[in-house]
């Protein structure tokens, strides 16, 4: 049983030291240089790799691939192995027949890793036995190795959907689909679409299904095919039972004879699309009999990860909030959406075919500057341009941070916020918040 590993990251390393743990004889094949600790792991293990290069004579002898999401599933050495038969999985396909515990799944366009993270923090606090994998931290299979979880929470990207087939998740949780990455679905949103409904393939009707109720893509593939396991909406405009809903500033879920309630203003999580995350994450706890009080611990001691809504600081009156992982419209929507005071909003960067109608309506309730912040800004300026009062031109944090407190007044908000990829300017979203956070704080 030859086991090839396509690409050598967290996943690939993990899928094949789980391989090698099963007795699979493992070959690992990277087109760039690994990481030296990731080399490192691999030699010390005794599993053949190569990297900078991808050989096919090594590669089409597989009894099975598994493919890191990163590589599309056009690039032809993976048409070839598909066309020869050979079954091409995602690392957490692989690894999921390997555990024994329950498996809980987030999707969505948005809100994967504050809803994962939250899972956790519930079930944690509930004193569950509980992992956390997908796309965060450490991988899933190699967590498996060893499978000393009773429960793990798995953060799922479409990319790693496109490669599961048997793997079944006894609760799962399609956030939203709102248009994003269709550069690898051929820009044809029905793809994108069925790729995140397969969080819900192989689901049985003991397991549960946790959806948006206002988000018109999933309502519209649920009336083709409804679901199998019990489908339970969460929603912020009508209460829904079983389910959840958030309306005038309380939550409220309903799962079989487990109801919690609670006062928004109360939770340390703000703004409407995390009120539809908490209402997800008490709706999964719920899934596996988290009892009520643990919930209202957990969800008040929770810490979100930065850049999501991250406050930074208070300088003379004027908040100052980074929301550098908001790379797509709809979460720079959500973002103003929760906005209690006129916003100075610092967006731009590499554009993803963004249409900017959608913020109408809250950029005219909220936004009273913009500060274009990217290495070509035309398209923002060209959109905002009689929608904004004042837009200036910039291309470095140190300009933007200055031009925004130029234009904020003591209660006043600036918001980093940017509806775009960071790769323009930036190593990724999180070089572009550092660097924001540190321009504020004066340490740059
Ligand atoms: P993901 O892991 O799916 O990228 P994150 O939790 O990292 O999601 O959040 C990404 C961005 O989307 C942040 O700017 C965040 O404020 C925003 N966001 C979070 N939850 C939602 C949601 N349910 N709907 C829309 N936007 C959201």
């Amino acid at each position: 049983m030859r086991l090839i590993i396509l690409g050598g990251g967290e996943s690939g390393v993990g899928a094949a030291l789980l391989g090698q743990a099963k007795g699979y004889d493992v070959f690992l094949s990277d087109r760039s240089p690994l990481k030296p600790t990731y080399r490192d792991t691999l030699t010390a293990a005794g599993i053949a790799f190569e990297e900078g290069q991808h050989t096919e004579a090594l590669i089409v002898n597989a009894t099975e691939v598994v493919k890191s999401p990163g590589i599309p599933d056009t690039v032809p050495l993976v048409v070839q192995l598909r066309a020869q038969g050979i079954p091409v999985v995602s690392e957490l396909e692989f690894a999921a027949r390997y555990t024994r515990a329950k498996l809980i799944g987030i999707t969505g366009s948005n809100g994967k890793t504050t809803t994962t993270l939250l899972i956790y923090h519930l079930l944690k606090t509930a004193g569950l036995n509980v992992g956390l994998a997908g796309n965060i931290g450490e991988s899933f299979a190699k967590q498996v190795i060893q499978d000393t979880f009773d429960y793990f929470v798995l953060e799922i990207s479409s990319f790693q959907l496109d490669g599961m087939y048997k793997a079944r998740l006894d609760t799962a949780i399609l956030l939203n689909i709102t248009p994003d990455h269709l550069d690898r679905y051929g820009y044809d949103f029905d793809q994108y679409v069925a790729s995140k409904f397969r969080i819900t393939q192989n689901q049985r009707p003991e397991d549960t299904f946790i959806y948006f109720l206002e988000n018109a893509p999933t309502v519209g593939q649920l009336a083709q095919r409804p679901a199998v396991a019990q489908a339970l909406p969460i929603s912020l405009e009508m209460p829904v039972s079983p389910g959840g809903y958030a309306i005038d500033g309380k939550l409220t879920t309903h799962f079989g004879d487990q109801m919690y309630t609670d006062t928004l203003a109360e939770l340390p999580l703000k703004g409407p699309h995390n009120a539809l995350n908490m209402l997800a994450a008490i709706l999964a706890a719920q899934s596996v009999g988290v009892p009520e009080e643990a919930i209202a611990v957990g969800l008040r001691s929770f810490k979100n990860a930065a850049h999501r809504m991250e406050p930074v600081a208070t300088i003379n009156g004027v908040q100052f909030i980074n929301d550098s992982k908001a790379t797509n419209v709809d979460s720079v929507f959500y973002a103003l959406s929760s906005m209690t005071a006129p916003t100075v909003w610092i967006a731009g960067g590499q554009d993803k075919g963004n249409d900017y109608s959608q913020l109408d309506a809250v950029v005219a309730q909220h936004v009273k500057a913009l500060v274009c912040l990217g290495k070509d800004n035309q398209k923002l300026i060209d959109y905002f341009s009689g929608r904004i009062a004042t837009i200036t031109d910039t291309h470095s944090v140190e300009e933007a941070v200055q031009q925004a407190t130029a234009l904020a007044q003591p209660g006043d908000v600036v918001l980093l916020s940017p509806a775009c990829a960071s790769f323009d300017l930036f190593k990724n979203y999180e070089d572009r918040g550092e660097q924001f956070k540190k321009v504020v704080s004066g340490e740059r």
